[in-house]
């Protein structure tokens, strides 16, 4: 394997060898409309509605059957919630019409539901299902720029296809969610705390990012 893509993995797994999924589920249901509810907003957030919302509508066919305004009643704390709470339910609905209520486990299908991108669908691949998926959010394109793995002008999908390639795939899972850890508490987006960080030597901060 390549020096530097081992370096990489190697101290993201040192710095943060827990990191896992942030969004609270237990199961492929809960993390599908909890990765919706997550758009625009932190995952925090979302934990602290979910609780509420799953008790009530535990699977597809309740949160298809459920009124909207009851749902946003219950979400109403987070961005977008009036949206996000239409979204849910016409989701559900479309999970229980074409799928008789369970979540797929097949790419194409979960990218076929209505609001599902390719982001979501690799969320809901690797944490529900433990299939091989690298999910490009925001803090993963930053990092993979910043460590030299992804250009700058790349796009997202650029960006997942060359993390594909230059990480072994039975470390996708485990690389999406160390990269976001990192993100989350070192490399933030404004104030990096560069003087803890193990990657100075390779960072393109300095050289792409205006101060
Ligand atoms: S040196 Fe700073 S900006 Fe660069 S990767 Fe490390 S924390 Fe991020």
């Amino acid at each position: 394997m390549n020096p530097k893509i081992d370096f990489i993995i190697n101290e993201l797994i040192k710095l943060y060898p827990d990191a896992h999924c942030s969004l609270n589920h237990r199961n492929a249901f809960e993390l599908l409309i909890a990765v919706v509810l997550s758009a625009q907003t932190t995952d925090e957030r979302v934990n602290q509605v979910t609780p509420t919302l799953f008790a009530r509508y535990p699977d597809a066919l309740a949160m298809s059957l459920a009124n909207v305004d009851e749902v946003a009643k219950i979400i109403h704390s987070i961005g977008l919630y009036r949206n996000k709470s239409r979204n849910v339910v016409i989701l559900s609905k479309d999970i229980q019409e074409r799928f008789k209520g369970e979540v797929p486990s097949k790419r194409h299908e979960l990218m076929s539901l209505p609001g599902v991108g390719k982001k979501t669908a690799n969320v809901v691949l690797a944490d529900a299902f433990n299939i091989p998926a690298m999910a490009v959010d925001t803090h993963v394109s930053r990092i993979a720029k910043r460590l030299g793995l992804a250009k700058y002008d790349d796009d997202v999908l650029n960006i997942e296809a060359k993390l594909c390639r230059k990480i072994p795939r039975h470390l996708w899972i485990r690389m999406h969610h160390t990269m976001i850890y990192f993100g989350r508490y070192m490399c933030h987006s404004l104030n990096p705390n560069c003087n803890e960080c193990p990657f100075k030597h390779l960072c393109k901060r300095q050289k792409y990012e205006k101060k």
